[in-house]
C-alpha cells in the first residue's frame, strides 16, 4: 500500500530541514517525509556554502526553530561582514581600506559548517517524528486535490510512490517542481563562483606585524568576520568554521573577470597570485585543500513559489539573487514562515486561497525589489568610496525595514501586508523605488571616481542611524504602530539619500550642499532639475553622510 503523509519534502538540505522542524513545532502529530537525494551524513566543513548567516535569517535559526543552544555549542559565532578595498599592491594588509564592526555587535549572527548543521537538523527533525530517507531521489510528481502522487528512487534505482496532502519543494538547484511544473524564470545577474575549503584556521590578524592595527579591534574579532577582499568585479571570501576549517570563495562578474580565468584549482591559484597576491600567499596550500566547486551563473528566478493547490518551494528550488551579505538563509527563513503557515491553515481547514496569493506576491516583490541591490553592482567594487557608501545604505535599507518586518511577524499579516506591499502606493513600492533610484545612482556617480583611498578604517557604528537600525532589528512594535515605524524609517532612508546625492553632486557637478532633492528625481546628470526638498534637511544625517566620504570634506563643504 502506497504510504500517505501530510506533507512531503523534496530535498533535506538546510531548507527543507528547517521547514520539517517549523511545522513539528507548530503541529507536532503533523506527518511529514523528507526524501534527501544524499546517501549518507553530510560531511564536516567540505558539504555547501551558505556559511555565514546574518540577522533576519539567525533570528530565525535562534527564535523560531529554537536553535540557540546548538548555534552557542557547535557554531561560531560571527564579528559582522568586513571589507577589504582595492589599494595599488594589495600586499599589505594593513594599508587597504577596511570596513567593518569594531566592537562586538548587539544582535547576534553565526558562521556555519553546513555539513555539522545539517547532520544536526537531520538527527533533530527525526527525533520529532519526520520520516527522512536518504539515497531518495524525487523522479516525477502528480498534483491532485484529493493528493499528490510522488514517485522517487532509491540508490538502486528501485521506483517507490507515496502520497501527501502537500508538497514542499527544497531540492535546491535540482528545483525539482520548477521543473516538472515549467515555472522558470531567469533573472538578470550573471556572476559566476568558485569555493573551496581549507584544513584548519586562517586568521587574518597574523597576515601582518603592524600592532597597531592587529590592535584596532579585541584578538580573534576579525577572525569570526565574514572577510571579503574586492576589487572591480569580483570580491573573495574567507569564512571561518566550527569544525577549525576554513572556507574560500571566489565571487566574480564575467564582463571583468571571465569564469574560465578562474574556474579550476589551478587556475583560481593563478587568477589570486594576480588580483589578490597576499590571499595567494596565505592560502594556496594544495595539500590542505579539502574540495574545490564551481557554479556558474548561480543567480535564477522564479515565476512561482506557493499555490492553494497545496504546494510550494522553498529554498534555492525557489529564486537564489547573490551571495554578497550572505542573504540566502533569510530568504529560507521568510519562505518558510510563508509555506509553513499556508500549510498548517490548509490542515486545519482554511481556505487558504486568498493568502496564498498575496504571499506569492509579496515574496516575488522582495526578490525583485533586491534584484538592483546587485545587478551590474560588480563593476562598483573597484571603488572603495563609492563601496562603503553602498555598503552601508544597503545594512540601513536591510536592517530598518526587511530585518524588523520579519522578527515583527508582519509577513503573515494580511492587513499588514496590504498596506505594506499591495496598494499602489503602498510603502513596500515606494521603497523599492527609493532603492533602484539610489542603486542607480552609484553607477552614475561610478565614472567620476577614480581615487584610491589607504590606510583608513570605517565602522558601520560609526554612524548613529546605521546604530539606530540595527539595534531596533528585534524591537517589537505595536501591531497597530508598525507600518508608521516602518514609514518613519523610509522617511530617514529618504533623507540620506538626498544627503548623499547632495555631497556627490558637490564633488562631481560643484553644485552648493544645500540643493534642493527629491531623492525620487535623483539625476547626477541634471542636479539643477529639483526645485524642491522632499524634506528638510536633518543636521545629524549630513553628520553621519560626512563619516562616509573619503574626499577633502572642505572642498564640498560649500
Ligand atoms: C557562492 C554562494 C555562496 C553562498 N553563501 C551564502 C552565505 O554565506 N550565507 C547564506 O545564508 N547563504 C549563502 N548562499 C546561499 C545558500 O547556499 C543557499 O541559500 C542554501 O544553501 C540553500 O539551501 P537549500 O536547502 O535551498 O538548498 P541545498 O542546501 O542545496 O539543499 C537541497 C537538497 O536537495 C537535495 N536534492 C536535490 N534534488 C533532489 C531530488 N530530486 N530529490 C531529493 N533530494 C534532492 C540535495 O541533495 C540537497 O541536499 C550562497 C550561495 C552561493 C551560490
Amino acid at each position: 500500500m502506497q504510504k500517505q503523509y501530510d506533507v512531503v519534502i523534496t530535498g533535506g538540505g538546510l531548507a527543507g530541514l528547517t521547514l520539517s522542524l517549523q511545522l513539528k513545532k507548530a503541529k507536532p502529530d503533523i506527518s511529514i517525509l523528507v526524501l534527501e537525494r544524499r546517501e549518507s551524513s553530510a560531511e564536516a566543513a567540505a558539504h555547501k556554502v551558505g556559511e555565514s548567516t546574518v540577522e533576519l535569517g539567525t533570528h530565525y535559526l535562534r527564535e523560531v526553530l529554537d536553535l540557540k543552544g546548538y548555534l552557542e555549542e557547535y557554531e561560531l559565532p560571527k564579528h559582522g561582514l568586513r571589507f577589504f578595498f582595492k589599494t595599488e599592491t594589495k600586499q599589505d594588509i594593513t594599508e587597504r581600506v577596511e570596513l567593518g564592526p569594531r566592537e562586538r555587535l548587539p544582535v547576534p549572527s553565526h558562521q556555519l559548517d553546513r555539513g555539522t548543521l545539517e547532520n544536526y537538523l537531520a538527527k533533530l527533525t527525526q527525533e520529532k517524528g519526520t520520516e527522512l530517507i536518504l539515497g531518495a531521489r524525487a523522479k516525477s510528481v502528480d498534483i491532485s486535490p484529493e493528493g499528490h502522487t510522488l514517485t522517487y528512487y532509491n540508490t538502486d534505482e528501485e521506483e517507490f510512490t507515496v502520497t501527501a496532502k502537500w508538497i514542499a519543494d527544497a531540492s535546491g538547484r535540482g528545483s525539482f517542481l520548477k521543473r516538472k511544473l515549467g515555472f522558470s524564470k531567469p533573472m538578470d545577474h550573471a556572476v559566476n563562483a568558485v569555493w573551496f575549503r581549507l584544513k584548519g584556521v586562517i586568521d587574518i590578524d597574523d597576515w601582518s606585524d603592524n600592532q597597531e592595527w592587529k590592535t584596532k579591534l579585541k584578538p580573534g574579532l576579525r577572525y569570526l568576520s565574514t572577510v571579503h577582499f574586492m576589487d572591480k568585479g569580483y570580491w573573495v571570501w574567507i569564512i571561518p568554521l566550527g569544525s577549525k576549517n576554513t572556507s574560500i570563495g571566489i565571487v566574480a562578474d564575467p564582463a571583468v573577470h571571465p569564469f574560465e580565468t578562474f574556474n579550476t584549482y589551478d587556475k583560481a591559484m593563478e587568477w589570486l597570485k594576480t588580483n589578490e597576491p597576499l590571499c595567494f600567499e596565505k592560502l594556496s596550500n594544495p595539500d590542505d585543500v579539502l574540495d574545490f566547486k564551481i557554479l556558474k551563473h548561480y543567480a535564477h528566478h522564479t515565476e512561482r513559489v506557493y499555490s492553494s493547490d497545496r504546494w510550494g518551494v522553498t529554498g534555492e528550488a525557489g529564486a537564489f539573487l547573490d551571495p554578497l551579505y550572505s542573504p540566502g538563509t533569510d530568504f529560507i527563513s521568510m519562505n518558510n514562515g510563508w509555506l509553513s503557515d499556508l500549510i498548517l491553515r490548509d490542515l486545519d481547514g482554511e481556505d487558504i486561497g486568498l493568502r496564498a496569493e498575496i504571499y506569492e506576491k509579496t515574496h516575488l516583490t522582495i526578490v525583485d525589489n533586491w534584484i538592483p541591490v546587485y545587478q551590474n553592482k560588480y563593476l562598483l567594487m573597484g571603488s572603495a568610496q563609492i563601496m562603503v557608501v553602498k555598503i552601508f545604505w544597503d545594512w540601513a535599507v536591510y536592517w530598518s525595514v526587511s530585518a524588523p518586518i520579519y522578527t515583527n511577524n508582519a509577513l503573515t499579516d494580511l492587513r499588514l501586508l496590504k498596506e505594506l506591499f499591495s496598494k499602489q502606493d503602498s510603502l513596500g513600492r515606494k521603497f523599492g523605488a527609493l532603492n533602484k533610484k539610489v542603486q542607480d545612482f552609484y553607477l552614475a556617480w561610478l565614472p567620476h571616481d577614480n581615487k584610491i583611498f589607504k590606510n583608513r578604517y570605517i565602522d558601520p557604528f560609526d554612524l548613529a542611524f546605521l546604530r539606530k537600525f540595527q539595534q531596533g532589528i528585534d524591537v517589537q512594535h505595536e501591531r497597530n504602530d508598525f507600518a508608521k515605524k516602518i514609514g518613519e524609517n523610509i522617511e530617514m532612508l529618504e533623507k540620506v539619500a538626498a544627503e548623499i546625492f547632495r555631497l556627490v553632486s558637490a564633488q562631481v557637478n560643484g553644485t552648493s550642499r544645500d540643493i534642493p532633492v527629491n531623492p525620487y528625481e535623483m539625476d547626477l546628470s541634471n542636479p539643477g532639475a529639483m526645485t524642491k526638498n522632499l524634506h528638510e534637511r536633518d543636521p545629524e544625517i549630513v553628520k553621519d553622510v560626512e563619516v562616509m566620504w573619503f574626499y577633502d570634506k572642505e572642498a564640498v563643504t560649500v
